[in-house]
């Protein structure tokens, strides 16, 4: 069997999917038996290479976001939403109740933390944060979704085996073995 090329990614979440991705241990030689990982947090490639798998991390919080899971839909095969944030925006979303100024207005004016000269930093090298966050699949379509906050590995490793092997993921039926 030809090896798949696997990829990885981190938006706008906390980076708790990833861990939870390496809590799969030692089962990542039995990934890493069917697939080249050409693109996670680690590898420093900066253009998103071909994938046939794409586990997205987090949400769509700012431009750079809108603009890589863009790329990223257009060089992958199967696009996985990888955990809550990815799936409904999760925690990320908490400040869709708010404008964006009167966000940064409280994480750097008013918050206790701050001293009085607190003010809004401009650096061009920050996000441009969009006015809401959303989830992945309504910016792309998004063919698999692995819920949880974050997923469990066991889930995550499921996933992965079975498109690895070209199988469909079926998760009721992995709770159903799990659980009964
Ligand atoms: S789903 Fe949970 S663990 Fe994953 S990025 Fe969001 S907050 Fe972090």
């Amino acid at each position: 069997m030809t090896k798949k090329k696997l990829a990885t990614v981190w938006l706008g979440g906390c980076s708790g999917c990833h861990m939870s991705l390496l809590d799969i241990d030692e089962r990542i030689l039995d990934v890493i038996k069917l697939a080249d990982i050409v693109k996670c947090p680690i590898v420093d490639t900066k253009e998103f290479p071909e994938a046939d798998i794409a586990l997205v991390e987090g949400s769509v919080t700012s431009d750079e976001h809108l603009h890589e899971l863009l790329h990223i839909r257009k060089k992958s095969r199967v696009l996985i939403a990888l955990g809550d944030c990815a799936v409904t925006t999760n925690v990320t979303g908490m400040r869709n109740c708010l404008t964006k100024e009167e966000v940064f207005n409280y994480a750097y004016i008013q918050a206790a933390s701050n001293d009085k000269e607190g003010k809004t930093p401009d650096h061009p090298a920050l996000l441009k944060l969009r006015d809401k966050v959303v989830p992945l699949q309504e910016v792309v379509k998004v063919d698999f979704s692995i819920p949880g906050c974050p997923p469990s590995a066991d889930t995550i490793f499921y996933v992965l085996a079975e498109l690895l092997n070209d199988r469909i993921p079926n998760l009721a039926q992995e709770r159903k073995l799990k659980y009964g």
